[in-house]
């Protein structure tokens, strides 16, 4: 019997979100299976799963956002590791984004499009991180995760960057005291020489007000960092893995940032598997930028995170539909200038896939009538919250549910399954919860599944062909030869 779930190392690999754990495995790990790739089966700790505490409590007293898939910590990797054992399929169960954030409303609209930045106070990321130890705790007691993404990217500091002269560098001081020749002669008058996966070299220079501004825009993300890798090497007593999550910047990623903060983790002793950048990928978008620009970008930061043993890890993977991957050849882009080498995460575009695949059967069938009611409830907690101005309530929201109200109009079809409005808040549905507390919902998706022999053979060669258009886009193929 092979050993399964375990850390996988550092490996080129896709990762997958199962947000509804009894669904989309088999498809997925027959995927995995016959390529015979090793793979990872994740949920974001920030906002698709939660302890059974959140997941148990009365209907309202957390946030919707909060572990939305109505999936617990441990039932997802209880899960993936039965389910994994049983197909006999290598794979390393993850717990992706351990955010650190004031909300997971705030977490949700980071990812929707929406670019809204709160200040966080040092209590808050004390609340935060308590959170964050607690889903820890309940991960390390099924004994079957192998792998952390930390992300701290809320507590990046960007005002920072409209500092210079006198002011700059007496803030520096202040918060550097003796540190500060250390920080500044890791930089300064270094080589920083790299090589791209093409054999073009390039060089990075810093200047000290850049370093500066590097070092006080990042260091409270940094030293938060090492607070959650220090709880993990405390709590989990197995190898796992570590990715810095590196993404949810409202900005691209800049080589000077990607190389500073690698350094600095180093320096602070926490090894870094994988990092993500910010390489302009819009989740359940398509990449409509210029793909030589895109193309260049990954090959630097590649260079530089592989100078610290790192691969890159792309997040927002999937694209506008579960099958146009992230556009074309954006997948070659991807593989080219990493040299084959990369992490490459999805999730939601199974849900998505899911209700489409409900959608397209006959009009009064089990899972049409279904579809159309997760449809219903989905507009109608949208125009509620669009209403009361309600936590999960932005201007993109209000203009997508515009947009999906003026074109029923021309269509009479109230329930198009690419209205965006739909696309990006159908999530919400399976947290829906009645009187009693039930997710009416995700129970009965999960039921249509488990009793619907037809259906349930069409979602598993679906997931898994989707699975497969991944494996083989990227070239996932065979990669378990390469693990020790
Ligand atoms: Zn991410």
């Amino acid at each position: 019997m092979i050993n399964t779930p375990r850390y996988l190392g550092v490996v080129s690999h896709p990762a997958i979100g199962i947000r509804l754990p009894q669904v989309f495995l088999r498809g997925i790990l027959y995927a995995y299976r016959l390529r015979r790739v090793a793979g990872g089966l994740m949920l974001s700790f920030g906002r698709e799963t939660a302890p059974e505490y959140v997941i148990n409590a009365v209907p309202g007293k957390y946030e919707i956002s909060m572990g939305h898939t109505g999936t617990s910590i441990k039932e997802y990797l209880t899960l993936g590791a039965k389910y994994a054992r049983k197909a006999g399929v290598l794979v390393e169960m993850e717990a992706d984004h351990l955010t650190v954030t004031t909300s997971s409303a705030q977490a949700v609209k980071r990812i929707s499009g929406v670019k809204e930045y709160v200040e966080i106070g040092d209590e808050d990321i004390e609340r935060a991180l308590k959170y964050i130890f607690s889903e820890v705790d309940e991960a390390a007691q099924t004994g079957y995760v192998n792998f952390f993404t930390i992300d701290a990217c809320e507590l990046i500091d960007y005002s920072v960057e409209r500092l210079s002269g006198e002011d700059l560098k007496k803030r520096f001081r202040d918060v550097f005291g003796n540190n500060k020749e250390k920080i500044l002669s890791r930089y300064i008058n270094k080589r920083h020489l790299f090589i791209g996966s093409s054999g073009k070299s390039f060089r990075l220079v810093f200047s000290e007000e850049e370093v500066m501004r590097l070092a006080l825009k990042y260091y409270r993300s940094l030293i938060t960092t090492v607070r959650i890798y220090d709880y993990l090497e405390h709590r989990i007593r197995w190898p796992f893995g570590i990715e810095i999550a590196f993404d949810e910047t409202p900005v691209i990623t800049e080589e000077k940032d990607l190389l500073f903060y690698l350094r600095e983790l180093w320096e602070l002793n926490v090894p870094v598997d994988y990092i993500a950048p910010n390489i302009g990928f819009e989740k359940k978008q398509d990449y409509r930028g210029d793909l030589k620009v895109l193309k260049k970008r990954i090959e630097r930061l590649a260079a530089i995170a592989r100078t610290f043993g790192a691969l890159l890890s792309f997040h927002s993977g999937s694209g506008s539909t579960p099958w146009s991957g992230k556009g074309r050849g954006v997948y070659d882009v991807v593989k080219e200038a990493t040299s084959r080498d990369l992490k490459y995460k999805v999730s939601g575009i199974y849900f998505e896939l899911l209700l489409e695949l409900m959608a397209w059967q006959s009009t009064g069938s089990r899972p049409r009538k279904l579809y159309e009611e997760v449809y219903d409830a989905v507009i109608d907690y949208v125009r509620r919250e669009v209403k009361t101005r309600g936590p999960l309530y932005s201007e993109v929201m209000e203009r997508q549910l515009k947009e999906y109200e003026e074109n029923i109009e021309k269509t009479q079809d109230p329930y198009n399954p690419l209205a965006d409005i739909f696309r990006y808040y159908s999530f919400i549905a399976l947290n829906l919860r009645d009187r009693s507390g039930d997710r009416p919902y995700r129970r009965a998706i999960i039921e249509l599944y488990e009793e619907d022999e037809a259906f349930r053979n069409l979602v598993d060669r679906e997931v898994a062909d989707l699975t497969l258009r991944l494996i083989d886009g990227l070239g996932f193929a065979n990669n378990v030869d390469k693990i020790e």
